[in-house]
């Protein structure tokens, strides 16, 4: 049983500071049901490998199988070849602490997104190749499967359910090893081990972040768990607790929002605006974080002067409806090559949004935890750092103005927070002395003398 990660993030070679495992040294572990080395078949500067080669003891674990409580009969059986729930366990105790995202030296570089790659040459899967897909692309991977057929000779159109799998995607080591741990156990009937009420408390702690907002969330808790109804009950509360997912909003349907919206086609304007400051600011490449559905984008690319457009969100959701909206599939390739769409959430370091000379965050900010503001804040004014920063906001004073707003509501169910214009000026001064950026602002809407205008923008430039 083999997994394999690789990274061009540069230089390479860091992977083994995240992993805390040397790539000079080949290092072997012992674990209940065999043993697990590690070891690097490339080590450079520019590509780096690490493997994770698993050596099951099929004899044990049948000899084994009445004290582990597990299920297995046969001596001859597929577990030292497949990746199984073995791998989970191997990956808790030989990368636990990269699993955990922890890495003193190289703080920065373990919470960021960089380039990797996971192989895993077997997988047993007899719910076939598309859901792997299902399970790994909604997470931002590139997913390949390969069928292994049987020996057609012998077992004619019977499929073996083994595939190849390969995952490529700009995410961090912790989420790849976190969505591993889930998600291999999940592939596979014969989980080894005893589920127990601690195997609800793991897959919350690996799942989280993640696992509230994947599409098929129930199907994961209800695998994971070996189908233990209670077990899956307790769990699919806990994750309904955090139903809207902290990360995630749902901007299709808030018929309130929507209809205050209307009523002074605020979108509309919101964009216009935002596109006439970029382009004041001549930016030619623009990246829209927290893009939506795309409404941006859709304007953005109407103008030829912007060459390089990106739009990046935390909901998968909301980027497949951007992506059919926007009809990238059926675009010339000369105007698609100039569009990215890639999901990411802004409370993570990002190599995919530097690099671009302004950035959009329209009405998102108000979407975030207020507490989580500052990492959103170091991941744009400080790492991606664009020339200009574009942010728009609700004005809570205005809401007076709307009767079919309820006094002291929002305006979205998923809003975090509301600003009066004062605190969002606040807001802006502090982050702008904080990173070293100027701070203009602009109304958006009609601007009432008392209460001000329905949204509000900050235009951050470097000072
Ligand atoms: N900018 C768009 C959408 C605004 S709705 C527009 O003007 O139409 C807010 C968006 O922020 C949602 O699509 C939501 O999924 C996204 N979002 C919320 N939290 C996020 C996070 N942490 N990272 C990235 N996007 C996030």
């Amino acid at each position: 049983m083999l997994l394999t990660i690789s990274t061009t993030h540069r230089p390479a070679t860091d992977l083994g500071f995240l992993l805390h495992k040397h790539p000079g040294r080949v290092q072997s572990f012992d674990l209940s049901f065999g043993r697990a080395v590690v070891f690097y078949p490339e080590a450079t500067e520019e590509r780096c490998t690490a493997a994770l080669a698993l050596d099951v003891d099929p004899v044990g674990l049948v000899r084994g199988s009445s004290r582990s409580g597990g299920t297995l009969d046969q001596y001859v059986n597929d577990r030292p070849y497949v990746a199984t729930s073995f791998l989970s366990v191997a990956i808790a105790q030989v990368f636990g602490t990269a699993l955990s995202g922890i890495c003193k030296s190289h703080e920065p570089l373990a919470a960021s997104a960089i380039p990797l790659k996971a192989t895993i040459p077997a997988v047993h899967c007899r719910a076939g190749a598309d859901i792997l897909r299902e399970l790994f692309e909604p997470l931002g991977y590139t997913v390949q499967v390969t069928a292994h057929p049987l020996d057609v000779a012998i077992f004619p159109g019977e499929s073996s359910h083994t595939y190849s799998l390969e995952l490529e995607g700009t995410v961090r080591l912790s989420d790849l090893l976190s969505h591993l741990y889930v998600l291999i156990p999940v592939l596979d009937n014969d989980k080894h081990y005893w589920v127990g009420d601690d195997e609800v408390a793991k897959l919350l702690r690996h799942g989280e972040g993640w696992l509230t907002q994947h599409p098929k969330r129930e199907y994961i808790t209800s695998r994971y768990l070996k189908f233990q109804k209670n077990l899956i009950d307790a769990a699919m509360e806990k994750l309904r607790e955090d139903d809207p997912p902290s990360e995630v909003s749902d901007d299709v349907a808030d018929p309130v929002e929507e209809k205050i919206e209307r009523q002074l086609s605020l979108h509309e304007q919101r964009h216009g605006t935002v596109i006439s400051v970029l382009k004041s600011h001549n930016a030619r490449s623009v990246v829209d974080l927290g893009c939506g559905e795309g409404r941006l984008i859709r304007e953005l690319i109407r103008d030829p002067s912007f060459t390089r457009i990106a739009g990046t969100d935390v909901s998968h959701r909301v980027l497949q409806i951007a992506a059919d909206r926007l009809r990238l599939d059926r675009m010339p390739s000369i105007q698609r090559d100039r569009i990215q769409l890639f999901r990411g959430s802004l409370m993570y370091r990002d190599e995919r949004i530097k690099g671009f000379d302004a950035a959009a965050v329209v009405e998102v900010i108000e979407h975030l935890d207020e507490p989580r503001l500052a990492a959103f804040e170091r991941v744009v004014f400080e790492f991606a750092r664009p020339k200009v920063v574009v942010i728009t906001t609700p004005n809570c004073e205005y809401n007076v103005r709307w009767e079919t707003l309820p006094a002291g509501t929002m305006r979205h169910r998923d809003h975090r927070f509301e600003w009066t214009r004062a605190q969002f000026r606040d807001w802006a001064e502090g982050v702008a002395s904080r990173f070293g950026y100027t701070v203009k602002y602009l109304p958006i809407g009609p601007d009432d003398p008392e209460v001000g205008s329905p949204a509000q923008m900050g235009v951050f430039t470097i000072a």
